[in-house]
């Protein structure tokens, strides 16, 4: 809040992802704060340098909020170009979807969905299929079908504490339930 303090937090920022480009809580972060201040096209060139090298779903979801226009159809066009950026990336597909089901395109939504299906499905996979089946046919076999074949789908992934096994939502540099340090990482799916 006081003047200053959001430049520091951007230059600290910065200087973490220079050191690790890799590291994605780094990439995460400075195109949030770079977003944050106006600098909408420097916080897209942050996240396709972190996506060409290792593709997140964390990544994914910034890509979206770092976008200055928040209209639904532009932020289609958006993760459209994310889907280009490298060939064959489930997340980018099915970040595509979501933002193709708020833009009510479920033509769209669809294809990615099966996309995703052909490349890594989870539990999340059918339960957009689900609901894309349920906004245009109406509740039905279908849906039903989907919602069956989400809860016998793998999990969903999610970060994950080395040291207590615990799930966590987000990336924190410290496990609030065991208080281990740089403990939590991302577990490797969709291997076939
Ligand atoms: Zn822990």
């Amino acid at each position: 809040m006081a003047t200053g303090r959001p430049d520091q937090a951007l230059q600290s920022a910065q200087a973490a992802f220079d050191l690790d480009p890799a590291r994605l809580p780094a990439a995460t972060l400075l195109a949030r704060l770079l977003a944050k201040v106006g600098k909408h096209a420097k916080a897209v060139k942050v996240l396709e340098q972190a996506w060409r090298q290792s593709p997140h779903p964390d990544l994914a979801k910034v890509w979206g909020e770092a976008s200055a226009d928040q209209n639904p159809l532009t932020l289609v066009k958006r993760y459209e170009a994310l889907v280009a950026l490298k060939p064959g990336q489930a997340d980018a597909h099915f970040a595509l979807a979501e933002a193709a089901i708020n833009a009510k395109l479920w033509g769209v939504a669809r294809s990615h969905l099966d996309k995703v299906r052909e490349l890594a499905p989870t539990t999340r996979t059918y339960r957009r299929l689900a609901d894309v089946a349920r906004a245009e046919k109406g509740e039905g076999p279908e849906v039903q079908a989907y919602l069956n074949q989400a809860m016998s789908a793998p999990a969903d992934p999610r970060w994950r504490c080395t040291s207590c096994g615990t799930s966590h939502s987000d990336w924190h540099a410290v496990c609030d339930e065991c208080g281990a340090v740089d403990a939590i990482t991302w577990p490797k799916v969709g291997k076939a």
